[in-house]
């Protein structure tokens, strides 16, 4: 069977996927249908944080599976409430509403803040106030909130009330504020999708002052900075800011969708029983994985994490072919010399696979992949970026 006439013939046209089949692996390698192996750089856009086939995460999903795999929110569980507790110690917010992914997870950021701001300010402060190249979700939303106009083009009218302001430019935030009614502020610490593109810490600071002193929420993306990617357990700790809400999904189960969107003190009642709901919101497979995932997630990995990024900044910055390496963590983007789309496809020739994101060669790698694999691959993608350049 051909797999890959089979895709196009019968699946929905909206990836140019890459040519390869995955069918297994182990951490962060994976073997394509020929028995090829790549070194994962990719991790299926920041959702496998312990690679694939990962043991204790197996355990955990296979162990909850036995149990009962589903109950509906009617009826409480422990893999939900468990969690639930987990997020809120580990982050100071008080309490979590689940959903299956990112844009899930962002649309009830959304809600939250029309309505806190609704009974606070009244109903024409509906403003949400996001930043250029920004990227939220798909779904009318959330592309809204998405400060890219490429995905807008085909799919007007989107919901309204939405503004994009220009990236480290406070100046321009604060105008935006002086001239709508805005309810919530939304922000990625590292714009991953747009480019890697990082926001400086006075720009965030800057920001939460603002929030502060109009009774903004602060709202921070976390859905691919977020579990540990960036060195902290959330982007924002870098920067020692208190969002109000916080939206998070990709690796926060890593591997199975799982979105979680948690409630600062302000907005940890703003929610009633009908505002909001989720049929497999909180599913307890999902659940009990992330658990397992969390509490992996302590100093010593995330000491690991910044390790790793020091090791691929020190090692590609200066390099023949890049331009630049910005990011945070382990979600870095490399500005090539050489188009991103042919660095992509030679690397993943000789056995890595990286991702792109604007022009930029995005790199997600496994929070813990090994040192030597790393090196491995950035030998790699070392000699892939000089090559041909002078
Ligand atoms: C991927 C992503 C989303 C959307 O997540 P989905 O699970 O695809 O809906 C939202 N925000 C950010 C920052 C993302 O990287």
């Amino acid at each position: 069977m051909d797999i890959k006439s089979l895709d196009h013939q019968y699946v929905a046209n909206t990836y140019n996927r890459f040519p390869v089949e995955i069918v297994s692996g182990k951490g962060s390698v994976v073997v394509d249908r020929d028995g090829k192996e790549y070194i994962d750089l990719g991790t299926g856009i920041a959702v496998n944080a312990f690679g694939v086939a990962d043991e204790a995460w197996q355990q955990a999903v296979i162990a909850q599976m036995g149990k009962f795999q589903h109950t509906s929110n009617l009826y409480y569980s422990e893999p939900c409430a468990v969690l639930a507790k987990m997020l809120c110690e580990r982050t100071g917010m008080k309490k979590v509403f689940f959903s299956n992914s990112g844009a899930e997870a962002n649309e009830c950021a959304i809600k939250v803040a029309r309505k806190y701001a609704a009974g606070k300010k009244g109903k024409d402060c509906c403003y949400i106030l996001t930043l250029e190249h920004s990227f939220h979700g798909r779904t009318l939303t959330t592309l809204a909130a998405t400060g890219q106009e490429e995905f807008h083009r085909d799919f007007r009218p989107l919901t309204p009330g939405f503004l994009h302001a220009k990236v480290n430019d406070l100046a321009d935030v604060e105008a935006k504020l002086d001239a709508y009614p805005v309810a919530g502020i939304l922000i990625e610490i590292v714009q991953g999708e747009g480019g890697v593109i990082p926001l400086e810490e006075s720009f965030v600071k800057g920001i939460a002052a603002l929030c502060q002193e109009r009774d903004i929420l602060l709202m921070c993306d976390e859905v691919q900075i977020g579990n540990g990617r960036s060195g902290m357990l959330y982007g924002y700790m870098n920067f020692g800011v208190k969002p109000d809400v916080v939206s998070t999904a990709k690796g926060l189960c890593a591997g199975l969708p799982l979105g979680a969107t948690l409630l600062g003190e302000k907005v940890e009642y703003t929610l009633g029983y009908g505002d909001h709901g989720s049929t497999f919101g909180g599913n307890p497979i999902c659940c009990a994985g992330a658990i397992s995932t969390l509490s992996r997630m302590d100093e010593a990995l995330l000491q690991g994490v910044r390790e790793r990024s020091k090791k691929i900044v020190d090692t590609l910055t200066g390099k023949k072919g890049v331009k630049a390496v910005t990011g945070m963590g382990l979600l870095l983007g490399i500005d090539p010399v050489r188009p991103a789309g042919d660095v992509i496809s030679e690397c993943m020739e000789r056995g890595v696979l990286v991702l792109s994101a604007h022009g930029k060669v995005r790199l997600l790698p496994a929070l813990n992949i090994p040192m030597d694999l790393l090196e491995k691959a950035l030998d790699v993608l070392v000699d892939v970026l000089g090559k041909d350049v002078s």
